[in-house]
């Protein structure tokens, strides 16, 4: 069976993400969304709302599963049989970036895998930060992150 780990901060998970899992779901037999837990970063939303949220939006596709993970990617990929990780390219920044951290996950184990989806064009300027920031200066946030979890980004921006 083919496992895919998509992982990232997803604080909150937007339409960009989604798109990729959606897409990926069709390529891969089982797609792991993992939520990498940094404890020096307070994020918007704590983990558990995170993998919350992203089961709410994925309810629908059976090949998805969520979860979290702390330390090296690698390891976590280990424990869950998965060779291969999904990531998202929207800019050429992005790429800088992804290149070197493919690399050095490929020298921390050879046998893994980095395959790269190019972000939907209509999503493509989307991050969790910037409809963080759009959402506490009270802009809409409508098409960036899936509807249903609107709600629950106004509330939450709210109480900071
Ligand atoms: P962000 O950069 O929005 O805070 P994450 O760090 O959670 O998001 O990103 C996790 C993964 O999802 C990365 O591979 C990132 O490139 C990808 N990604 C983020 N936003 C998008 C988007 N709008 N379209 C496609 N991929 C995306």
């Amino acid at each position: 069976m083919k496992v895919a780990i998509y992982p990232g901060s997803f604080d909150p998970i937007t339409n960009g993400h989604l798109d990729i899992i959606h897409r990926a779901s069709k390529v891969f037999d089982k797609v792991i969304v993992s939520i990498l837990v940094n404890p020096e970063k307070k994020g918007l939303f704590s983990i558990d709302k995170r993998v919350e949220l992203i089961k709410k939006v994925t309810k629908d596709c059976e090949n998805v599963e969520v979860d979290s993970f702390q330390g090296l990617l690698v390891n976590f990929m280990n424990k869950k049989e998965s060779k291969v990780i999904i990531k998202g390219l929207r800019t050429v920044s992005d790429f800088e970036y992804e290149f070197k951290m493919a690399l050095m996950n490929n020298k921390l184990d050879s046998s893994i895998e980095t395959v790269f989806m190019m972000a939907n064009a209509k999503y493509s300027y989307v991050s969790s930060s910037s409809v963080k920031e759009v959402a506490m200066f009270g802009g809409s946030i409508e098409g960036l992150v899936p509807k249903e979890i609107i709600p629950d980004i106004k509330k939450q921006v709210s109480n900071k």
